[in-house]
């Protein structure tokens, strides 16, 4: 196996590591596991060697961008010198990463802040963020000889799974809750050729009973459980802060559903910061819907009792942002550790928050699923309690691409969404006409008066 550094440098070592401050117990990286065999807790992957200095780092990175090699053209593989797989031969790549930053003039206004930038990792190969994590777990997989890959899914860890499993040759199993994952989601799945075993129940039920099947039979489990996944996407961050020329955000908010993409982010900022690639950290907020909330209740109980800090899973949660309906996140211990460290904060949105803030995400030309509008959402209620100030340098991260949910935003902007005492507060209908030139006539001579009369900008600004 060739070391990867660019340099010709040894490649630096990893171990995977418990994250429990009174275990810390060490394992290769060759070890299938996904928990500690002592004591149950959730395993961190560990740099153990050197790596090059910041400033080498930095001009490494920057010019891998100009390169047309395969590992280089990956967002998450340019920034190999911190991921843990030294088998260049072996990495699984669908080019993943490499996403957009955007400014977002309306979504900022609607947050009643000066500005707000939108790191949309729904721009990845199969539409979500899962991909820059999946591009690792799945070349681990490989390296383990690993039979069969699976998971339990919401949706969009499948067809992730199911496209990168199908790249790397491997037969791929994924359990999804029967009749809550979107058509789009599980269209991918399909035509990626996963076998997809549809559960009646929810997704706690799906990822309990996979946890215990993986006990038994040779099957790489590639949940967010899995600290390979999580170095993946840990890459995201390092990203981003390249993108912002390595300047540091007040504010990083997030969805929280498995709280996996919690828990990388705060890792990666963790690193970045003890490799002296940054100079502080952005306070990292999580936000989930009202009815799945049980960080959000976690953070609570804890602000209230601070010697608590356990988390109660909810039995039947419920939230139409299908992406976060989870009642039991399993990595939610490194999610707190990276709220807590950074002093962020856990928050929760309504329905109509989440759905009326998609709009508006979509009104500045993006667009996202519903799961992650919870953001914008979030940053808005954060603004009003003035935890986050109008000036602040806020990024939020959509999760996933607008067309995965496409039933959603239709029901949205018809009014069919909720019961009819909630308003789509930007709702925008289809104009059904007879076809005669008249009547369209009409509708555009209304639409150059709107403009005329900037009548559309008010009825953002008067929110
Ligand atoms: C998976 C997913 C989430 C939740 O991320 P976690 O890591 O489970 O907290 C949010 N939004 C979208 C679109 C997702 O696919
Ligand atoms: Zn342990």
């Amino acid at each position: 196996m060739a070391p990867l550094n660019g340099d010709g440098s040894p490649a630096p070592q990893f171990v995977q590591r418990c994250i429990e401050s009174n275990c810390h117990q060490e394992y290769s990286t060759e070890q299938r596991l996904y928990v500690c065999t002592e004591c149950g807790g959730l395993l961190d992957i560990v740099l153990t060697g050197d790596i090059p200095s910041a400033t080498v780092l930095k001009a490494t990175w920057r010019d891998r961008r100009a390169s047309f090699e395969r590992v280089d053209r990956s967002g998450v593989w340019r920034f190999r010198e911190v991921l843990p797989i030294k088998d260049e031969a072996a990495i699984i790549s669908l080019q993943e990463g490499n996403t957009p930053l955007y400014d977002a003039r309306r979504s900022a206004s609607y947050c009643k802040l000066d500005s707000l930038r939108l790191k949309h990792q729904g721009c990845n190969p199969t539409g979500s963020f899962k991909d820059t994590g999946m591009t690792v777990a799945v070349t681990q997989a490989l390296i383990l000889q690993s039979k069969l890959v699976a998971c339990a899914s919401t949706g969009n860890t499948a067809a992730s799974l199911a496209a990168y499993a199908a790249r790397a040759g491997l037969p791929c199993a994924i359990m999804v809750p029967s009749g809550h994952v979107s058509a789009a989601k599980l269209a991918q799945s399909l035509d990626y050729g996963a076998a997809v075993i549809e559960v009646e129940g929810n997704f706690d039920g799906c990822m309990a009973t996979i946890r215990e099947i993986s006990e038994e039979l040779p099957v790489y489990l590639v949940n967010s459980i899995n600290p390979f996944r999580i170095e993946g996407q840990k890459t995201v961050a390092f990203e981003l802060m390249e993108q912002l020329q390595w300047q540091v955000p007040d504010h990083l908010v997030l969805p929280g559903g498995n709280l996996g993409n919690s828990s990388a982010f705060g890792k990666g900022f963790r690193e970045m910061f003890a490799a002296g690639l940054i100079d502080r950290q952005p306070r990292i907020s999580v936000v989930q819907a009202e009815g799945a909330s049980p960080f959000a209740k976690l953070y609570d109980e804890h602000s209230r009792h601070p010697d608590l800090l356990k988390l109660e899973p909810e039995r039947d949660p419920h939230t139409l942002a299908s992406a976060i309906n989870i009642g039991a996140p399993v990595s939610w211990q490194k999610a707190w550790r990276a709220v807590n460290e950074t002093t962020g904060t856990v928050l929760t949105v309504s329905e109509a928050e989440i759905a009326d803030a998609k709009a508006v995400i979509g009104r500045d030309g993006i667009g996202c699923e519903p799961a992650s509008a919870t953001t914008v959402a979030g940053i808005r209620k954060l603004v009003q309690q003035e935890i986050i100030k109008s000036g602040d340098d806020v990024v939020a991260v959509l999760t996933g691409h607008l067309l995965k949910d496409t039933d959603y935003t239709g029901k949205y902007h018809s009014g069919t969404l909720f019961a009819v005492a909630v308003e789509s507060r930007f709702r925008n209908e289809p104009i059904k006409v007879s076809g005669a030139v008249d009547e369209i006539t009409t509708v555009f001579r209304r639409l150059i008066d709107e403009r005329e009369h900037k009548s559309d900008e008010l009825a953002l600004q008067q929110t």
